[in-house]
């Protein structure tokens, strides 16, 4: 589905924007997928990431069929008024098609537990009853789950601790760049320390910064609350953004955007092991060829699954209006990734594929299951 979504700025002037909301499949259950405030949003990209949440669904075996959203524009140019009107007018043109037993909105690029309240509370207007289960990645004060914000980082260090085992790389040792410094990348990079590697590169949009003796991430953590940006940390050097992904060290986490490995860098990548925290950041192109290199790649539906994992908890919990704690949630998170990493390992190792033809089979043999299972009607 693509809206209009006509905004009144706060200058008065009026601005139409595009959004789209796609559902790729519903075999397996109501669609679930993230909803991005980018320039580059477009309805190709939309589709291409709601297909890849279809398939990360069924990997991770969450009852879910796969959607995403988006609208094009740079949410860092709006102010929160004209942010909660675009995401409430937004949320009213898809009303009809999203909803707990129909498509469930969460967090993704430019968007936030915020947005997901807004999108929540128009639902919930529409409908004359609050209605918790409508998005996930809600603020704890509105029904969110404790764990959800973090999660897509713990699910990505829980998959890189697991591969760094496979490759007998002791973790003690064992150095890490992380691409992205948002909701992704920045937990990603703090849980890494705190499991014992040295985080020596992280970057964001606005460029890199790097340590060799490792980041001291608290304070580049005030650094960037201060600044927006880990660019001008003084505890670490000034870096070409490009060239995080060259560095030499053992874990690489893609944390930020598609594409960035690609034909032309791949060749040089000098990781041992790459987790993809982000959707899409390897091309196929770089695929074939890191994997002639040796890298272990580990692909997105496994390696960022850990959202979505958290999502359906949320989604169980508001639904049922019953709350789990904090232990109860990561203990169930640690379970399904480490349970999802030794299923698609023992599958590659059994079928000499690499990790992501061996994820993509496993996800698609599930949905084409529940698709025969489900037969023809009438
Ligand atoms: P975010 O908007 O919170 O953060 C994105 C980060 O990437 C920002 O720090 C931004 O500055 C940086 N960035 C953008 N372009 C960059 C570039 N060219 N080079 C380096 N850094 C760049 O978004 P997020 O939620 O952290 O999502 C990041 C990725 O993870 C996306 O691919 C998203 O689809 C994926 N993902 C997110 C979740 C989730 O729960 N948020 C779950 C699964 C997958």
């Amino acid at each position: 589905m693509t809206v209009s979504i006509p905004l009144r700025r706060d200058d008065g002037s009026v601005e139409v924007l595009m959004g789209h909301r796609v559902q790729h499949n519903l075999s397996r259950g109501p669609a679930k997928g993230g909803l991005r405030y980018s320039p580059h949003v477009n309805l190709d990209e939309v589709r291409a990431l709601a297909m890849w949440m279809t398939w990360k669904c069924a990997l991770v075996d969450v009852p879910y069929g796969g959607a995403k959203g988006g609208i094009a524009f740079d949410p860092h140019n709006y102010s929160e008024a004209e942010l909660e009107r675009v995401t409430r007018r937004y949320t009213s043109e898809i009303g009809t098609f999203i909803g707990p037993e129909r498509d469930i909105p969460a967090p993704d690029i430019g968007t936030d537990e915020q947005t997901m309240a807004w999108m929540m509370d128009t639902y919930s207007v529409g409908r004359g009853h609050t209605v918790l289960g409508s998005t996930t990645g809600k603020p704890l004060r509105l029904g969110g789950s404790l764990g959800r914000s973090s999660s897509t980082s713990r699910g990505v260090v829980h998959i890189a601790l697991a591969a760094l085992r496979h490759r007998g790389i002791d973790r003690a040792t064992a150095t890490a760049a992380v691409q992205g410094f948002g909701k992704v990348g920045r937990s990603a990079a703090r849980f890494l320390a705190e499991a014992g590697l040295r985080v020596v590169a992280v970057s964001d949009q606005f460029g890199a910064t790097v340590c060799r003796e490792g980041l001291a991430l608290e304070l580049l953590e005030k650094h960037v609350d201060a600044t927006g940006s880990v660019v001008g940390f003084a505890g670490g050097e000034e870096l070409d953004p490009d060239g995080l992904v060259l560095l030499d060290v053992d874990l690489l986490v893609p944390a930020a955007i598609e594409g960035v490995i690609d034909l032309d860098n791949a060749p040089l990548v000098q990781a041992s092991v790459i987790v993809e925290g982000a959707n899409g950041p390897t091309t196929p192109d770089a695929d074939r060829i890191l994997e002639a290199h040796g890298v272990l790649v580990v692909p997105d539906i496994l390696a960022n699954a850990g959202g979505v994992i958290v999502s359906y908890f949320e989604w169980v919990q508001a639904n049922q209006a019953y709350w789990w704690t904090e232990k109860e949630v990561q203990a169930r998170l640690a379970e399904r990734m480490e349970c999802a990493w030794d299923f698609v390992l023992r599958y590659a190792d059994a079928h000499s594929l690499s990790l992501r033809t061996a994820a993509t089979c496993l996800a698609v043999a599930r949905v084409a299951e529940a698709h025969r299972l489900r037969g023809r009607y009438p």
